[in-house]
C-alpha cells in the first residue's frame, strides 16, 4: 500500500507548482471544515478505477452529493457514508453518466438496516427540468420492491419516495450554514438546462463545473474559490477528424481551454475530474500532453483527481487526504 501512496503523491507533486507540497499544509480536520470526496471521476466508459461522476460534500453536519454516476453507492460506502444518510443530491444535468447511480442510492438507502440504509423520508433530488419525470420513473422502477418491503418489513411509503425539485439558476439550498448555488453552463445547444454548482460553507467554497464547454460563467462563479473541480475531454491528433469525437469535443472543455478557466478564475486549487481521455490509434493521450496544454495558460496547482480522493478545507488551510491512492492500480 505504501508504494501505491508514494506513486500517487508523486503524481500530485508532478502537477503542482513549486513551493511546499500541498499536503504539507495539513492540519487536523475539524467539524467546521468543508470536506469534499471524489466518489467517481469517470465518464460513460467502463473503468474499474474511475466510477461514474459523483461527489460527496460534507459540511454543517450533512452529507450532500453532486451527481450520482455509476457505482456511487459503492464509493459512498467506501468513504464511510451510508446511502441512507444523504441529505440531498444535486444533479448538474440528466445525462446517463451522472445519474446511473441514483437507483442504488434510493433503494439501498431506504432499507431498514442503518449501516447502509435507514432513510426516514424521501430522497431529495434537485436538478434541471426533467428531474421530476425521472424521479417518477425511479419510483415506478421500485414500485414492486417498495410494496413488498412495506408489507413484509413495515417500511414506510414516505421513506421510499423521491422529493424532486426542479431548479432554476440561483440559490437552491440553504441549511446549517451550507449554501448551494446553481449556475447555467454551456454543455451544448440541445442540453438545457445544464448547471454547475458553487457550495459555500463557513467562508470556504467549492465549485463544480458540471459538464460544459469553456464558459465564462464557470470563471465568474469560481473566482477565488478554494477548490474548483472541472471536467475536460482530450483527443489525440489522429482522431480529430472523427465525427463522433468532434461531437464529444463540441460538448466539453479541452485541456487548453481548462487552463484558461483555471487562470482566469484564480481558484486556489483546481482538480480535473470527469476525465475524458479519448483513445487514438496509439492509445490514450498522455497526462504529460494534457498537463502541458493546461500549462500554456495556467501555472497554479493542479491535481488529477482519483476516485475516493478527499479534500478538507478549514481555517488551518487545506488538507488533501490521498485515499484514492489506496485503490489498486
Ligand atoms: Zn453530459
Ligand atoms: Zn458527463
Amino acid at each position: 500500500m505504501f508504494r501505491r501512496i508514494a506513486i500517487a503523491l508523486t503524481l500530485v507533486v508532478t502537477f503542482a507548482t513549486s513551493g511546499s507540497p500541498m499536503w504539507a499544509q495539513s492540519t487536523a480536520p475539524t467539524d467546521d471544515d468543508l470536506k469534499v470526496t471524489l466518489l467517481g471521476t469517470g465518464t460513460p466508459t467502463f473503468n474499474i478505477r474511475r466510477f461514474g461522476f459523483a461527489n460527496l460534500v460534507q459540511a454543517g453536519g450533512m452529507n450532500i452529493m453532486i451527481d450520482s454516476g455509476r457505482g456511487a453507492g459503492i464509493r459512498l460506502f467506501q468513504a464511510g457514508v451510508s446511502p441512507g444518510a444523504i441529505e440531498a443530491i444535486f444533479l448538474t444535468h440528466l445525462h446517463s453518466d451522472h445519474i446511473t447511480g441514483l437507483p442504488d442510492i434510493l433503494a439501498t438507502g431506504y432499507l431498514g438496516w442503518k449501516l447502509i440504509g435507514g432513510r426516514k423520508s424521501g430522497l431529495n433530488i434537485y436538478g434541471p427540468k426533467g428531474t421530476a419525470e425521472m424521479s417518477r420513473g425511479l419510483s415506478m422502477f421500485f414500485a414492486a420492491d417498495s410494496a413488498i418491503r412495506s408489507a413484509d418489513e413495515g417500511l414506510k411509503a414516505e421513506a421510499m419516495g423521491v422529493n424532486a425539485v426542479e431548479i432554476e439558476a440561483g440559490l437552491v439550498f440553504e441549511k446549517n450554514g451550507l449554501r448551494v448555488t446553481a449556475f447555467p453552463v454551456n454543455h451544448g445547444e440541445k442540453i438545457k438546462s445544464a448547471f454547475g454548482y458553487r457550495i459555500d460553507y463557513n467562508g470556504h467554497s467549492v465549485v463544480f463545473s458540471g459538464d460544459t464547454k469553456y464558459d465564462e460563467k464557470v470563471v465568474a462563479n469560481a473566482k477565488g474559490a478554494d477548490l474548483l473541480i472541472h471536467e475536460f475531454a482530450a483527443s489525440p491528433q489522429d482522431m480529430l477528424d472523427d465525427p463522433v469525437y468532434q461531437k464529444i469535443l463540441d460538448h466539453h472543455t479541452t485541456p487548453r481551454e481548462a487552463g484558461k478557466v483555471f487562470a482566469e478564475s484564480a481558484a486556489k486549487l483546481v482538480v480535473f475530474s470527469h476525465q475524458g481521455l479519448l483513445p487514438g490509434k496509439n492509445g490514450l493521450p498522455s497526462w504529460d500532453e494534457v498537463v502541458a496544454q493546461v500549462r500554456e495558460s495556467y501555472t497554479g496547482e493542479l491535481v488529477i483527481g482519483e476516485d475516493l480522493m478527499q479534500f478538507q478545507i478549514g481555517q488551518g488551510g487545506r488538507t488533501i487526504l490521498m485515499k484514492g491512492a489506496e485503490w489498486p492500480r
